[in-house]
């Protein structure tokens, strides 16, 4: 069976009313629907294989009456043989439509159309790096398989017809080199519908013509795009627009809008304007800015981010948000591979987040919860996706969307701001992939580059690793510092130690402050001068880290004398002997020996000895601690050196 699905992209919104609230429901539901949304997109047979010849531009005329599921009318591809002895072109096209005839230099030329594969034959070979064209006349009913790219509805009695290609429909409802090897350089988009109606397509809306009882939008998108980023939607669109202050400019944002729901949507659509502004600040100039970005009403849950026209079903903040951000992320630099999608919905949900940081910071911190405690709700899954006819897995909300937000979230942590936001404009502006296609490696190099170190390690726990990390930290404060042993789990065997600069809170009722350590191996101990009395500890208190199931515990009591722990002699010259009273440790540990000022100066292991003797010839007289485990209970206590 093969199915393509209409829902792309989506976010739920929530019940966004003029205001922006967060709904902790949403990464459930868009899960739902994007595994619903993704069924049956399992046979990808388009022409990737077709790189014999490079698109420049399609001239697509479309005859749409949204009361009648069915589409014709004709596509000329200008296209550039790639190739010497190029004799012939293949098309996608799904074997739903019918193929009239084929104009080739104003000739009908011979084609065959099977297995979902238009081929043109020419009569003679062409010649290599000349541009030439070709047309193809066509009508029929798209295929209606529960997922369709090319979808009819109603909306308050009214009919619409709407198109939602992605990743493998475009081809369902017209012949296009359909793939992520090659974009069309522009379009043109001729809409003849029947007057009552607008039509709403890529870029800008260059004429309207009446023509008998029709009505002719000609729509014309002279950049970059893929085959399933062109779309259309054809109902009785009522219509308004922002106009975007954009430096000596201005950007125009259309809305087509059921008209039943145009009032609310007005007062809802008006969060696009600081976002724009915002991604522009962010990641540069808006990637279509010749000419408009616009949202058109469509009847399924969720969006999908045409370019410069994203479809939506309601206006919600974070819906919005997220579809406006594929405009950079998607659209401009569209994943060169679906096992890449992340590039996609990783960035798009990341830039949401972005928008409650700079817009609606009171759901920044909260954004970051709900998707740590999404991706952690299972021990695996890597950002990755090695198989990608498993639908389910490659378009997981909880991996593909979540945890590739939350793992560009921990670069920025690890990087800083400067290091990797300069990362993300470098890609998005990087003349091989602007307007093109990226994959993860292109995105590595830039964030290499940024930062001066090499993430070979990173991408290997958080891309391809599965899993995360939960931190285990024992503590005690004698004196000024409080001194701390981090161990650390894996949910998973494919990543054996997570790396990371750890967030630790330290605080009492009235002070606290947050100090980053650097974890490079389980059991690591470190001190710190905390300049007040600590009375909880808090690992990543603000959700900067994909880790659940982290355990603090402090020390059970000072030094004071333990029943079962006895040292000698106090003060000591030369050595310093630890007896465990004949209650030998259960467990192997380890006893670290600290300085007054907090340093640490040795780590002593010990393996069930019911005594140990360390030689403290090496310490100047003075006074130190040490620090072990016990019970899996962190022990403290302080010895003096004496010469
Ligand atoms: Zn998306």
């Amino acid at each position: 069976m093969r199915t393509f699905a209409i829902l792309f992209c989506m976010v739920v919104s929530g019940l966004l009313q003029g205001q922006v609230t967060f709904n902790d429901q949403d990464l459930e539901t868009l899960a739902k629907r994007e595994q619903d949304a993704y069924a049956g997109k399992l046979f990808p047979r388009h022409t990737e294989r077709a790189s014999n010849y490079d698109v420049r531009w399609y001239r697509c005329w479309w005859n749409i009456d949204p009361a009648v599921r069915e589409i014709s009318g004709n596509v000329t591809t200008l296209f550039v043989p790639g190739a010497p002895g190029l004799d012939s072109l293949v098309f996608d096209l799904n074997h739903a439509l019918t193929v009239d005839s084929v104009r080739y230099h104003n000739q009908a030329t011979p084609w065959l159309h099977a297995a979902d594969l238009l081929t043109i034959r020419f009569s003679a070979t062409l010649p290599q790096q000349t541009a030439d064209s070709v047309t193809v006349y066509y009508h029929g009913v798209p295929p209606d398989n529960g997922f369709g790219a090319f979808t009819q509805g109603t909306h308050n009695g009214a009919p619409v017809i709407w198109t939602l290609s992605e990743p493998y429909g475009a081809s369902d409802w017209w012949p296009c080199k359909n793939g992520l090897t090659d974009k069309a350089d522009s379009v043109d988009i001729f809409i003849s519908t029947p007057s009552a109606y607008r039509a709403a397509s890529n870029g800008v809306l260059k004429s309207v013509l009446q023509a008998g009882t029709n009505t002719v939008f000609h729509w014309k998108h002279r950049y970059p795009v893929a085959a399933y980023l062109v779309c259309l939607a054809v109902t009785n669109y009522a219509r308004y627009a922002y106009q975007v202050p954009f430096y000596a400019d201005t950007l125009e944002v259309v809305n087509y809008i059921y008209p039943e729901d145009s009032a609310s949507a007005a007062t809802e659509t008006g969060s696009i304007v600081s976002m724009i502004q915002l991604y522009d600040t962010l990641f540069g100039i808006y990637p279509f800015q010749r000419e408009k970005y616009g949202h058109a009403q469509f009847g399924w849950g969720g969006g999908m981010e045409h370019q410069t026209m994203t479809f939506v079903t309601s206006f919600g903040f974070e819906l919005l948000a997220h579809e406006l951000g594929h405009q950079w992320f998607g659209d401009k630099v569209t994943c060169g591979s679906w096992t890449d999608i992340w590039l996609n919905e990783g960035f798009a949900t990341y830039l949401s987040g972005l928008c409650y940081e700079h817009l609606a910071p009171t759901w920044w911190t909260r954004f970051r919860e709900v998707r740590v405690k999404s991706v952690t709700a299972y021990p695996g899954g890597s950002v990755y996706c090695a198989d990608t006819a498993n639908i389910n897995r490659l378009f997981d909300s909880r991996l593909s969307y979540a945890k590739g937000a939350l793992v560009l979230h921990q670069l920025r942590w690890l990087m800083g701001d400067a290091a990797f936001f300069t990362a993300l404009n470098n890609y998005l502006h990087d003349p091989g992939l602007a307007y093109g296609f990226a994959r993860t490696e292109n995105l590595k190099s830039h964030l290499e580059s940024a930062c001066g170190e090499e993430l070979t390690w990173y991408f290997n726990d958080w891309f391809t690793g599965e899993g995360y990390p939960s931190y285990h930290i024992s503590w005690t404060q004698p004196g000024d510092s409080v001194l701390f042993t981090v161990t650390q789990t894996q949910s998973h065997p494919s990543v054996s130690f997570f790396r990371m600069i750890m967030p630790v809170q330290f605080k009492n009722a009235s002070r606290d402050t947050l100090v980053r350590f650097l974890n490079t191996f389980s059991g690591q101990s470190f001190a710190v001068r905390i300049p007040f009395k600590v009375d909880s500890v808090i690992f990543d208190p603000n959700y900067e880290l994909i880790s659940a199931s982290n355990t603090v515990i402090g020390a059970v009591t000072e030094f004071t004398g333990h029943s079962f722990l006895k040292i000698y002699p106090n003060p000591a010259t030369d050595k310093l002997t630890f007896n465990f009273q004949g209650f030998p440790p259960k467990d192997p540990g380890k006893i670290s020996i600290y300085d007054y000022s907090g340093r640490l100066k040795d780590e002593f292991y010990f393996h069930r000895e019911t005594e140990i003797t360390i030689n403290t010839c090496k310490y100047s007289s003075g006074l130190y601690f040490y620090l072990l485990t016990r019970f899996g209970r962190p022990i403290t206590g302080k010895f003096m050196i004496v010469r």
